[in-house]
């Protein structure tokens, strides 16, 4: 910590080497976490999750293409991590090292409150990408991905991920929050997108009337918004949907149908199988 305070990273030669390192940091990060994710319910606990599965196959090429974007988003993700660092060098940020500067009880309120903010910032603008003109040219290739797995998690085109990279930065400059509490909220970023997009439903049974269960989204949610483009906006949470009434009709019956509550295709309309 001392080191990466104390050296220039201004300097391009120094700028270019912890990019590289940021780079390896989020790639590894998500190439791991991806895979393990999709070797666990694919592989090692097939036969777990099984009735669970949401997707039938994979088009040729599709996990190449979607590994090739998700190196780029990477390197973009990379760049926006070493100019936070730069400002935090320079005091512009709020972002903090001592445990204590303020009452602990904060340190989950603040990873509370930037999920929120998050999560309305992703809302309105996924809502926006999806106008027709915006949507050809930034968001098709998340989209290209119909029956999408864990490897989708970070496939975007270069402009939807400099669009999600910059709102965090811009809460750093108004926000406290930890130096630890940022790294959890940016692994939890990660794991969300790969439980979202994985193919398989973990949540258990019930999970879509639980008081909490209902807010979250989860692979059967985000599933729906690959397939129908027109609901399930969401990034985490499900409020927004519920609220702006862009939450697919079909998505209860769909989850109790691949949690096992309702025996395939019971109460399914058509339009979602
Ligand atoms: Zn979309
Ligand atoms: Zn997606």
């Amino acid at each position: 910590m001392k080191a990466l305070a104390a050296t220039d990273w201004t300097i391009s030669g120094n700028f270019l080497l912890l990019t590289s390192l940021f780079f390896t940091i989020v790639f590894l990060r998500y190439a791991l976490l991806s895979g393990l994710y999709h070797k666990l319910l694919f592989g090692w606990l097939r036969h777990v999750f099984s009735h669970r599965m949401l997707q039938r196959r994979y088009t040729p090429g599709q996990m190449i293409r979607e590994i090739a974007w998700s190196a780029i988003t990477s390197l973009i993700f990379a760049v926006s991590g070493v100019l936070m660092l730069i400002l935090w060098q320079k005091g512009y940020t709020r972002l903090y090292t001592d445990v204590f500067q303020y009452p602990l009880w904060y340190l989950p309120v603040s990873l509370m409150i930037y999920m929120l903010i998050h999560e309305t910032y992703y809302y309105w603008l996924h809502r926006w990408m999806h106008r027709p003109d915006i949507f050809r040219k930034i968001h098709k290739v998340h989209h290209d991905s119909i029956e999408t797995s864990s490897w989708t998690s970070f496939s975007f085109h270069p402009w939807e991920s400099i669009l999600q990279a910059v709102v965090i930065p811009v809460l750093l400059f108004i926000i406290p929050i930890h130096i630890f509490v940022l790294l959890a909220l940016l692994v939890l970023m990660t794991l969300s997108a790969i439980i979202n997009h994985a193919g398989v439903e973990v949540y258990p049974a019930g999970f879509e009337r639980n008081p909490i269960g209902k807010w979250l989204i989860g692979a059967v949610h985000h599933d729906i918004h690959h397939k129908k483009f027109r609901y399930n906006f969401g990034l985490y949470f499900t409020f927004w949907d519920k609220w702006m009434k862009t939450e697919s009709p079909d998505f209860e019956s769909k989850f109790r149908e691949k949690t096992g509550q309702t025996r395939v295709g019971d109460d399914i309309p058509s339009g979602e199988r």
